[in-house]
């Protein structure tokens, strides 16, 4: 299976060491991203979300401690492993790296094989990282979001929505009498309906949108835009009147995410 290609940040104010790295890392399949100072490598690191940053030490006008401190205050949803790259070997330099929130640490001038031995080692924590994080992301029934995912992800879109005075919809998907499927079929067949109605619900929404299990037989689906695209939206996903109810909403002007407006009585849907 095609695996994405991993993104490291370099960042150096010298712009034949960022050369030099560059072509290191790319003849090993990295995707490489170059910042000459820490302002720019900010503004990649919000853009771009690299996995790795390889950073120098002294750079003007903000220095490879201060750009680590800035990543370790931020909440990206994700860890950014981070290597420094400097001539400073003292014990006290490397504590000052560490609290900071340095994980490793290469000795310039760079040694290709240990800069890539180090990137290795650094890949393998990140990947460990990114399986945990699906794990703990992803119910494990329907494969989409989590409550907990769902609501950061409703918080997250609520606060832009009133920001940029966008709509935001939301669907709360449940499907009807299936009590009766566990009763009638067993848990296993019941398990099987959630599995596919989260596959069918997961492929149908646009990337902008996102989805989860709210709870038992519920999701909810919320997404950037009115009431109406969010019910051809919904439309679209191959649905017939009858075995499930669609209830959808939409934020109004001012309010609290608790508080959605509901739009026409919830419609029902067969989704199959
Ligand atoms: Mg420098």
């Amino acid at each position: 299976m095609a695996t994405e290609p991993i993104k490291v940040l370099i960042v150096d104010d010298d712009p034949a060491m960022l050369r030099l790295l560059a072509k290191w890392l790319e003849a090993e399949g990295y995707q490489v991203l170059r910042a000459g100072d820490g302002r720019m490598a900010m503004e990649l690191i919000e853009a771009e979300h690299p996995r790795l940053l390889v950073t120098d030490w002294e750079m003007p006008p903000l220095n490879g401690l201060e750009l680590c401190r800035w990543v370790r205050s931020q909440n990206f949803g994700h860890y950014l492993y981070t290597i420094f790259l400097t001539v400073r070997t003292e014990s006290a330099d490397m504590l000052k790296g560490l609290e900071a929130g340095a994980d490793d640490f290469l000795k310039k001038p760079i040694d290709r094989n240990e800069l890539l031995a180090r990137i290795r080692a650094g890949s393998r924590v990140m990947e460990l990282e990114q399986r945990l994080s699906l794990l703990a992301n992803t119910d494990g029934m329907t494969g989409l979001a989590t409550r907990r995912v769902l609501f950061e992800d409703l918080r997250r879109e609520w606060s832009r929505s009133e920001r940029y005075h966008t709509p935001l919809s939301c669907v709360m998907i449940d499907i009807d009498y299936f009590k009766r499927v566990n009763d009638n079929y067993g848990h296993l067949a019941g398990d099987e309906v959630l599995r596919q109605l989260g596959q069918l619900l997961g492929t149908a929404v646009r990337n902008s949108d996102f989805i989860g299990r709210f709870g038992g037989e519920e999701l909810l689906r919320c997404a950037a835009g009115n009431h109406r695209t969010t019910s051809r939206v919904m439309g679209r996903a191959d649905a017939k009147p009858d075995h499930g109810a669609a209830g959808i909403g939409q934020r109004r002007e001012a309010g609290h995410h608790r508080e959605l407006r509901r739009r026409p009585a919830p419609r029902r849907y067969v989704v199959a």
